[in-house]
């Protein structure tokens, strides 16, 4: 390739219905790889690509150029691995997509609403994959689907450790995703639902509400329908989160990637009216290492505050002096029953918010930065179901000053003065 010199290029012809796969090397040092379709046509998880253009992939991507017609494409750089198959899931995934786009005209044609899809399965089965792509085919064909995203532990849309709804207004795109414009963001508080599941119930039903909500005033919206992303956590608690979503939703259609038991056991206990239904994975879906898992967190929290790519960030660095906020847990740690105040319940103490007093154990925390307006302590209940106006990380607390030094996506004041601490991590490197 004489345009990227230094750089291998190797040209792939791919016959119909058949795709690229290819990953670029993980790590800091990690070359990226480029992208550029030469003839035909062909897209990347549901997202169009245009020709002679070249699109960079950075390290760790796991990438699938998809073509339904034949293309020629060219890949610049050298993947970890890159090979082309035939054996897809493609057809039966745009088959789902026509059948939700049916339940849609339908939506329209009798003044209902659109359809409410859920799509559920282990880690590492392309969960997020399928929705991107559902969403996408959905927009192309000027729906206006929202995306919730339940999956606290590797979000699509917010920093980890958060719920988040999102209205999709056009493809993803291929290089960066969504274009994240004004999501509803909710906090969570930590990686993994199972920390606090009554909080992460809870935050399900409160994005359930603002959705219907919306879908009242918004026709688009109703007839759009939504994609829920959910947790890859599928048994016990995980499980009846998966349920009490279908039902706070009130989900029409749950896709199972990959798991028969899953299948079956959903099959048994949702209503008869919503579709349950098994869709293979796809074998180009890659199983990420923990290790990987972490960075990918810490990249989304990175990008957060510094951007991505095309657009850079200049985060703010400033003091926040103790007595200026007020820093909350969500969640006392559970004391068995025999120990509760008379009239408490367990689902208190898991919503219950507990002061935390500022000390150096808070360096290097998340904290959200709740939208709740500040008041009095009477003010509190609203907290929890509150929505995040933004994310800070704590850098450096001064015990002796009673200040904590902070990286804020914005200059000083903080707009609000509640906030909501995390398990969640971030050390700025920059
Ligand atoms: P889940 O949401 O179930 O954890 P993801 O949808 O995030 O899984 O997929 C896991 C990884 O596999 C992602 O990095 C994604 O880009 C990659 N991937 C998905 N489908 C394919 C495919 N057909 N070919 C190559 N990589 C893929």
């Amino acid at each position: 390739g004489g345009k990227a010199p230094g750089k291998v290029s190797t040209r792939y012809d791919l016959e119909k219905e058949t795709e690229l796969r290819f990953e670029v090397e993980a790590g800091e040092a990690a070359e990226q790889l480029e992208l550029e379709l030469l003839t035909g046509m062909a897209e990347v998880f549901g997202s169009e690509l245009n020709r002679n253009k070249k699109y960079t992939f950075g390290p760790g991507s796991k990438i699938a150029v998809f073509t339904w017609q034949g293309c020629s494409v060219n890949l610049y750089g050298k993947p970890e691995v890159a090979y082309v198959s035939k054996d897809t899931p493609m057809l039966l995934y745009l088959n789902t997509h026509a059948a939700l786009e049916q339940m849609r005209k339908q939506a329209e044609r009798d003044n209902e609403r659109g359809p409410r899809v859920m799509v559920v399965g282990p880690t590492d089965v392309g969960k997020s994959t399928v929705c991107r792509l559902l969403l996408s085919y959905a927009v192309r064909v000027g729906r206006r689907p929202t995306l919730v995203e339940l999956d606290v532990g590797q979000s699509g849309v917010s920093v980890p450790g958060t719920v988040s709804a999102l209205c999709i207004e056009r493809p993803a795109d291929v290089e960066e995703g969504f274009s994240v414009q004004a999501p509803l963001v909710y906090h969570f508080g930590s990686t993994t639902p199972g920390t606090n599941i009554k909080l992460y119930n809870k935050l399900t039903s409160c994005l359930a509400e603002v959705f219907s909500q919306r879908c009242e005033v918004n026709r688009k919206a109703s007839v759009g329908g939504c994609i829920i992303n959910t947790c890859g956590w599928v048994k016990g608690s995980g499980y009846q989160a998966l349920v009490h979503c279908a039902s706070t939703f009130q989900v029409d259609v749950v896709l199972v990637l990959d798991h028969e038991r899953l299948y079956n056991e959903l099959k048994r206990d949702l209503p008869h009216f919503v579709r349950v239904v098994l869709l293979p994975k796809s074998g180009g879906v890659v199983e990420r290492s923990k290790e990987c898992r972490r960075e990918a967190r810490d990249e989304k929290i990175r990008e957060y505050f510094y951007g991505f790519r095309g657009v850079t960030f200049y985060p703010f660095s400033f003091e926040v002096r103790f007595s200026d906020v007020r820093i909350y847990k969500i969640g006392a740690p559970s004391i068995p029953d025999s120990c509760l105040p008379l009239g408490m319940s367990q689902d208190d103490t898991q919503l219950k918010l507990v002061p935390v007093t500022p000390g150096r154990d808070l360096t290097y925390h998340v904290l959200s930065v709740s939208s709740a307006e500040d008041g009095e302590e009477g003010a509190r209940k609203g907290i929890v179901e509150s929505p995040v106006c933004g994310f800070i990380v704590v850098t450096y607390v001064d015990t002796q000053a009673q200040v904590m030094k902070v990286l804020s996506p914005a200059p000083r004041p903080l707009p609000r003065h509640t906030l909501l601490i995390m398990d969640i991590r971030f050390m700025d490197m920059k």
